[in-house]
């Protein structure tokens, strides 16, 4: 009988961890398993979290992890397309793993993100202005999407 491998984390799936360390190497990143567990956090999870918030999870399961790595794998995350950070201002910066284009809420007292439970329109823009694309373009600019937040407050 073939002996199983203790897992380091149970917050990843050893799908995840591939699909992870494939995107991190191709990227020409470092596949760590930390990274992989700050993946699996990320994918776990719909609250869009902050850095400190993802800390305080993965450590839990990685109880020597430190801030500064999970900072790291962020970025690492982000570098390798796994991730897109979010920003705000001066507050704090969010962290999102849903690849396809989709819409957000945000909390403008806490910076809370939540997805909004829409379908994406590739065509928003036109319907803003049918030749907004085109006059942009004719000014210099090339757009290459959009985003879109809707603003307001969650309530507790
Ligand atoms: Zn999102």
């Amino acid at each position: 009988m073939a002996t199983t491998k203790t897992r380091k984390t149970s917050l990843v799936s050893p799908r995840t961890e591939s699909i992870v360390r494939e995107a991190l190497e191709a990227a020409g990143c470092r596949s760590t398993a930390q990274r992989a567990a700050v993946y699996g956090y990320l994918e776990k999870v719909e609250s869009h979290p902050t850095a400190e918030e993802v800390y305080r999870a993965v450590r839990r399961e990685m109880p020597r992890i430190s801030l500064a790595t999970v900072y790291k794998a962020l970025e690492a995350l982000v570098e390798s397309r796994l991730a897109t950070k979010l920003t705000n201002g001066d507050g704090a910066a969010r962290y999102d793993c849903r690849g396809e284009d989709h819409y957000h809420l945000r909390d403008v007292a806490t910076g809370e993100i939540r997805d909004l439970g829409v379908e994406f329109d590739p065509n928003l823009l036109a319907k803003i202005d049918p030749a907004l694309v085109d006059k942009l373009a004719g000014s210099g600019f090339q757009v290459t999407g959009y985003r879109l937040e809707v603003l307001g407050r969650f309530e507790r």
